[in-house]
């Protein structure tokens, strides 16, 4: 083909040939199909609507016989190639792109004539446009022997593209329709959903169990989607009975889709079996304070991610602000009950300021308040030297001595610390008699301290496993504190009332205890003798010694005293360096036998050596005036009185007491 013939065409408007092709400046068309792509399908598919309404029309319009030579293509709005006839995807001549590139260009049809393979070839390129703007969006093509170009081959072709035109809008249109319809669907769907999530929504925030809010979310999810594998893991500090709730285990992978959901709080993917097409996920359950536990859901591949993921994230989140609420709530509760067992504690504790009523007190208090089968009070026993289980409610325990280093009860007062086991079955630790003799499987224990000295244990044992949680555990901490207070109390207590009946020299009961004691013993018993007992010459042993040794040797005297005395009687201080024993149930004869041993000893003992002398005086159930105890002082004082008489260092049983062995 020669350049004036190319020139001469009349319809072309523009001829090129080896043209350089010009910079590509004017508006992009492609931004047009991407605003008419409603379906937010990217490029791809806009080649595809153009190539695939190519293709149909193609197949209806083929059946024109006059054009069977013809060949028709068709581009994309960048007048880029994308299809021939036949469906051939490479372009048949080089040329094409560059008639097309000048149609696109100019707006208009576009005609380039050559030589192909003999023949003179007419190259035809015209812009297909939308209706309303007449913006482009494709590009259509045929080559025809020129000679058919040139009578009526050219409107033919032209007609043809409008006709593809039509199969465009028709392809376009058919997508549009599928694409809106498609969106109805999503659309009533995700009402649908929202609908469900608002019921979630209000039925978990109805509960203000814990327990409750989990059972709701667990069948809310495995309503929405049936197929799921679904299990709830929870923190270590919450125990459920429900079948899906289990422990969140501590072993796991760092990239175990529970742990990082646990860690970083925020919804976890993963494929769980690409044969199978499943998926594992890891939703949060947490609320503003924290992470509570793990949703793990084993699932197919969802059909849409986009949807669901949010829904799942939404309903795991509304869980979790559920759960913390139900949380605070029971939180809230249990410290208003442990206010009022604490001070129902406190007030039980408070009522007896005796020892034995007040671990009396606490041991019931305790039970009561955790509920638990067994309690056992370790309170150290000076005399005993060891542990005494002094409340417990193991009858073969009550009362035992158990060793301060050995079993749990004794490690807890050793060392002060606290022990929890929650299944003493499993455990390799220390042994302990009360688990062992009840056949528990739970224990929490904790020393109980007297300003701040652990004076013995607190333990509370349960036959069940894992039945004490740690806020059981804080409790009994706090009421060992209370516990350890009324003790001390109780304590301080039975010493300042001792030390209120004593006598701080020699340690011997103050006179009126001792009075007050004879007073009562002879409201009930048959008799009793007083033997009073006065150092000789004392104020010589004062005067040489000087005061200071002489209160030792009152208070030698005063050991010799205690010591040859049996329980049940009665070692007094009478005044100054006069001491006394009262000998509940005895004669005078046998009474003179305790004064002679006391004698004897005194002599022997004391250093330097001192001498006593004593006065004895009985009483009788048929004396007159055995009401009085101001008489029998007063007569074994006049017994000392004659012993002193009669040379010190000696013994005499009062006048009357005598005469009355005398006259009977
Ligand atoms: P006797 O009883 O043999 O007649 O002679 P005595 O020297 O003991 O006589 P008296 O009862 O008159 O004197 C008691 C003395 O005991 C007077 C006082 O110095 C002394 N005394 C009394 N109470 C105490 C005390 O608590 N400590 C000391 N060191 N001496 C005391
Ligand atoms: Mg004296
Ligand atoms: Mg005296």
């Amino acid at each position: 083909m020669s350049e004036e013939k190319a020139n001469g065409h009349t319809d072309s408007h523009v001829l090129i040939r080896n043209a350089q092709m010009p910079e590509w400046n004017s508006e992009d068309p492609a931004e047009w199909l991407r605003k008419m792509d409603v379906n937010r399908h990217d490029f791809p598919y806009a080649e595809g609507l153009i190539a695939d309404s190519f293709h149909e029309w193609y197949k209806r319009g083929s059946a024109m016989s006059f054009a069977e030579s013809w060949r028709w293509c068709v581009f994309d709005y960048a007048g880029k190639w994308l299809a021939g006839s036949g469906g051939v995807i490479e372009p048949d001549n080089p040329l094409w792109e560059q008639v097309a590139a000048v149609s696109l260009r100019s707006a208009r049809e576009c005609t380039l004539q050559i030589e192909e393979n003999g023949v003179e070839t007419a190259f035809f390129v015209t812009p297909v446009s939308t209706r309303s703007k007449g913006e482009i969006f494709a590009l259509f093509g045929c080559a025809m022997p020129a000679e058919h170009f040139a009578k009526g081959g050219r409107n033919a072709a032209e007609g043809m593209a409008r006709h593809y035109a039509t199969c465009f809008y028709r392809q376009f249109e058919h997508m549009f329709v599928a694409d809106l319809a498609s969106v109805h669907i999503h659309a009533k769907r995700e009402s649908s959903r929202r609908s469900l999530l608002f019921q979630i929504v209000q039925r978990m925030h109805d509960n203000i169990d814990v327990d409750a809010v989990l059972t709701e979310v667990l069948a809310s999810i495995s309503t929405m989607y049936p197929d799921v594998r679904l299990t709830l893991y929870m923190s270590q500090d919450h125990r459920s009975a429900h079948p899906q709730v289990k422990p969140l285990p501590l072993d796991l992978d760092e990239e175990d889709v529970r742990i990082k959901a646990f860690k970083d709080g925020s919804t976890t993917m993963r494929s769980y079996s690409e044969a199978d097409k499943l998926v594992e996920i890891g939703l949060p359950l947490g609320g503003k304070q924290g992470v509570y536990g793990v949703f793990h859901l084993v699932m197919r591949n969802p059909a849409h991610p986009e949807v669901d993921m949010p829904f799942l994230s939404m309903v795991a989140s509304t869980a979790g602000t559920a759960f913390e609420n139900a949380k605070l709530y029971e939180r809230s509760n249990q410290i208003i009950r442990e206010l009022r067992m604490t001070n129902e504690l406190t007030r039980r504790l408070n009522q007896s300021l005796r020892l034995s009523e007040t671990f009396e007190a606490a041991f019931e208090e305790l039970i009561k308040m955790f509920e638990t089968d067994y309690c056992c009070i370790l309170h150290y026993n000076e005399e005993r030297g060891g542990l005494e289980a002094v409340s417990c409610n193991y009858p073969g325990l009550i009362n035992e001595i158990i060793e301060t280093d050995r079993g749990i009860g004794g490690k807890v007062y050793a060392s002060g610390e606290t022990v929890i086991i929650s299944e003493y079955a499993e455990q390799s630790g220390a042994k302990s008699k009360l688990m062992d003799f009840t056949e528990s499987q739970s224990l929490i224990a904790t020393p109980l301290s007297v300003g701040g000295e652990v004076r013995g244990a607190i333990m509370l044992a349960h036959r069940e496993p894992h039945y004490f949680s740690y806020d059981n555990f804080r409790l009994l901490q706090a009421m060992a504190g209370h516990i350890g207070l009324a003790v001390g109390n109780a304590l301080l207590h039975a010493e300042v009332h001792r030390l209120a009946n004593r006598d701080s020299l020699t340690g011997l009961y103050a006179r009126h205890y001792l009075d007050q004691s004879i007073k009562e013993k002879q409201s009930g018993d048959f008799c009793g003798t007083l033997v009073v007992v006065d150092i000789d010459h004392f104020k010589s042993v004062n005067d040489t010694y000087g005061h200071q040794k002489g209160d030792l040797i009152l208070k030698q005297v005063s050991d010799i005293l205690r010591l040859s005395i049996r329980q049940g009687d009665l070692a007094a201080r009478w005044g100054g360096e006069e001491l006394a024993v009262y000998l509940p149930q005895l004669g005078a004869e046998q009474a003179y036998s305790v004064a002679e041993r006391i004698r004897e000893r005194v002599q022997q003992e004391t250093e330097p050596p001192v001498t006593v002398s004593c006065g004895i005086a009985e009483w009788n159930w048929t004396d007159e005036d055995k009401a009085s105890v101001d008489s029998l002082f007063y007569r074994a004082d006049m017994a000392l009185y004659e012993a002193k008489n009669k040379g010190r260092n000696k013994i005499m049983i009062d006048r009357n007491t005598v005469e009355f062995r005398i006259r009977n």
